[in-house]
């Protein structure tokens, strides 16, 4: 049987076309909520480190106690923070030794051999942020990158012209590391041993 409705019907006897989905109109609330949804997407769009910050956690605050003093400190992390803290929390410490990190760039291992002895792989310039709030050095208490050259081995504290001048250094010394690669490719070729 088929559904095909017969054109001749009356008007008021055909059934409405049938529709994939209902409209509905959006109530005050829906409509509100839609709004912000796309004022927030705008913003996100225009300002992608602004939601990426926006995004994250709000910093944890902790106390502990300084091992020397015994007073109790309340610490605020730094934004982005990726230090348990939980053996400073139940322990205590002395308050020099808190220290606040984000996560390191990725790791780069390469064999690295010292004096002659066998290579051990070794972590080259991994970078992170740092904030040591309590430390006598003050240009530690406020955020600063530490870049590890070699295995404890840092350059820090760093503030945004120093990493920068670091960065310069290292595009320089690539550049450089280039060059060196191309003249040890050239120098392959010519003593290729030909059988
Ligand atoms: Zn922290």
């Amino acid at each position: 049987m088929s559904n095909t409705v017969p054109a001749d019907l009356p008007r008021m006897f055909r059934p409405e076309p049938k529709l994939s989905a209902v409209p509905t109109q959006p109530t005050g609330r829906d409509r509100e909520a839609l709004e912000t949804k796309a004022a927030q997407a705008s913003v996100d769009a225009q300002f992608p480190l602004a939601a990426q910050l926006v995004a994250e956690p709000a910093p944890r605050s902790w106390s502990f106690v300084d091992r020397r003093t015994g007073f109790r400190h309340e610490v605020t992390c730094l934004p982005g923070c990726v230090v348990s803290h939980e053996r400073e929390i139940a322990l205590g410490v002395v308050a020099e030794d808190v220290w606040c990190m984000t996560a390191e760039t990725d790791d780069v291992w390469l064999p690295v051999s010292t004096g002659g002895k066998p290579a051990d792989e070794v972590r080259l310039l991994a970078a992170s942020i740092r904030q040591d709030p309590f430390d006598t050095n003050l240009a530690k208490r406020v955020p600063h990158a530490a870049v590890e050259v070699m295995e404890d081995s840092f350059i820090e504290p760093l503030d945004p012209d120093g990493l920068a001048t670091v960065i310069l250094g290292l595009e320089a010394q690539l550049k450089q590391m280039r060059a060196v690669h191309a003249q040890l490719v050239e120098l392959r070729a010519q003593n290729r041993v030909e059988l």
